[in-house]
């Protein structure tokens, strides 16, 4: 494996006389990030190799598109596990990236030379989230702070003064730890003899000692109690001020992000599906995922507290078969329902539940019986009632409360379903209910506030589809329309992967 271990001692950046001109020029951002792309790929087992099966890949992430400007915070936010520190970790090149390039002062990082990574390494850096895991153990504060300058062999010649290097470098990290809020005559402790938050200001002052014009910040403040966090926001403040620091800020949560960051991307699923002002981003909002992730952020006021909390039901789906179209979909509450249905969405959702657990083969007729039978065991009377079967099913996805032909194919599906055909259900339903939002991956658009979602794309997206052809237009999840995005995965209703088990 090529990729860096988390948390394993990354040597940075360079000293402020080393920040040598690349080829951007100053109103260039400072990163550019275009199309990246980071898959990782499970160990295939011998009977897939056997079977000639494919590797499945996680497509961690999935192409994105981000410019980080000179002297700017750019956020980087969104739910556990949508790809943040990958994207973080792959633009610094921590990670190899499996497709897309990232400039950073006008040169091409993926295509360095050892020597040239050498250069871009003290000119780049990171904090990690976990202050715990990510400082050695072993190693004194002192010596975690020099180990960049001792890697990249800092400074280049003795001091004038008639110090020794070493010396140099202890007196560096003396003034690097002083710093960052703790006491020179702390260098020779250990970790553990720090709290979270000291612990934490020692990985800054370690991404700080080649004196970096770049930090990615991956959860910084994450792992630390709420009273440290502000003390740990304030000093980076302070840091990006007087050292000119370009960050890349990544949260979970946005709340940290409005008041360090000026602009936001909004990740889901490996993707940017927000991007804009920080300002705008919190005012007005325009991805349904971002307004789900503000509806989480506590509020302080009483009237605020009454405002819908449980916008984010569900967990985030696998990245190793993402949902086709629009990878939110399966979560958000403003689905696009075809032409010829128009019903509340929690009565939609019922249904494309339903119709996605079918597909993904998430549950048979069978098993639905076997609970039947095992509420009544010991009662020899039991028989299969078909009603009952399909009551438990209107319980289990919400689907009381349909009328008229809508109703009529949920009772037509759940027919075919009491006879076992979990295929031709799901067809049923698919023929009928098939969302806009599923056929077509929407594309980020708009300048300075960007977003991609077929809500806002009425200029881009065609929705002249004829009722009539709703369904077997698209003959199904396979049959994406012409300018889906490829992807290399295939049919995910031909290709059903078991329950996931994250
Ligand atoms: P975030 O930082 O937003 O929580 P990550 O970048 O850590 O997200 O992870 C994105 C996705 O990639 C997750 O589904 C995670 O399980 C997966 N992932 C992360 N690291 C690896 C790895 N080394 N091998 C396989 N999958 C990984
Ligand atoms: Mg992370």
């Amino acid at each position: 494996m090529t990729d860096a271990d988390d948390g394993a001692p990354v040597e940075t950046v360079g000293r402020r006389e080393a920040r040598s001109g690349g080829g951007g020029a100053p109103d260039e951002p400072l990163v550019r990030v275009r199309g990246l792309r980071k898959y990782y790929y499970e160990d295939d087992s011998l009977l897939d190799r056997l079977l000639g099966r494919e590797p499945t890949s996680v497509k961690a992430v999935d192409g994105v598109d981000l410019d980080v400007r000179r002297g700017e915070t750019l956020g980087v936010v969104g739910e556990s596990g949508c790809g943040k520190s990958t994207a973080g970790e792959t633009l610094l090149r921590l990670r190899e990236a499996t497709d897309g390039t990232v400039e950073f002062d006008g040169e091409d990082v993926m295509a360095m030379s050892d020597e040239e990574l050498t250069r871009f390494r003290r000119r780049a850096g990171i904090v990690f989230q976990d202050p715990f895991s990510s400082l050695d153990p072993r190693m004194t504060v002192g010596d975690i702070v020099i180990e960049g300058l001792a890697i990249h062999d800092e400074p280049a010649d003795p001091p004038a003064d008639g110090r020794s290097k070493r010396e140099w470098r202890r007196d560096r990290a003396a003034e690097l730890l002083e710093r960052v809020g703790l006491s020179a005559d702390q260098i020779d402790r250990y970790p553990h003899e720090f709290s979270g938050g000291q612990r934490q200001r020692v990985g800054i002052a370690r991404a700080l000692a080649l004196d970096p014009e770049f930090v990615v910040l991956d959860e910084p403040v994450s792992a630390l109690d709420v009273s440290v966090q502000a003390q740990i926001l304030n000093l980076l403040g302070d840091l990006q001020e007087e050292f000119g620091l370009t960050y890349l800020f990544i949260a979970h949560d946005l709340s940290v992000v409005r008041h360090i960051c000026d602009r936001v991307a909004v990740m889901y699923l490996g993707e940017i599906v927000e991007s804009g002002p920080t300002d705008a981003i919190f005012e007005s909002p325009k991805h349904p995922y971002t307004e789900a992730l503000l509806e989480a952020v506590p509020r302080a006021s009483v009237e605020e507290q009454g405002r819908r909390v449980d916008a984010l039901s569900g967990d985030v789906p696998s990245p190793r078969d993402p949902p086709s179209g629009c990878h939110f979909r399966t979560r958000c509450p403003e689905v696009i329902q075809p032409p010829t249905i128009d019903i509340p969405q929690e009565q939609y959702r019922g249904v494309m539940d339903l119709r996605d657990r079918l597909e993904r083969e998430g549950f048979s007729a069978e098993s639905v019986w076997e609970t039947l039978a095992s509420e009544h065991a010991g009662d020899d009377e039991f028989e299969r009632d078909p009603v009952a079967f399909k009551e438990t099913l209107r319980e289990e996805f919400d689907l009381h409360g349909l009328t008229g032909a809508t109703m009529d194919t949920v009772e037509d599906a759940l027919e075919i379903l009491v006879n076992g055909r979990e295929g031709e259900a799901a067809d049923r339903l698919r023929d009928a209910f098939t969302s806009p939002c599923e056929e077509e991956e929407p594309i980020l658009t708009g300048e300075t506030h960007a977003v991609s979602c077929h809500l806002h794309a009425d200029e881009d997206y065609d929705v002249d589809l004829d009722p009539e052809d709703v369904g077997t237009a698209m003959g199904g999840m396979a049959g994406m329309p012409d300018g889906a995005r490829n992807s290399d995965e295939g049919d995910g209703s031909a290709a059903p992967t078991g329950p996931e088990d994250r």
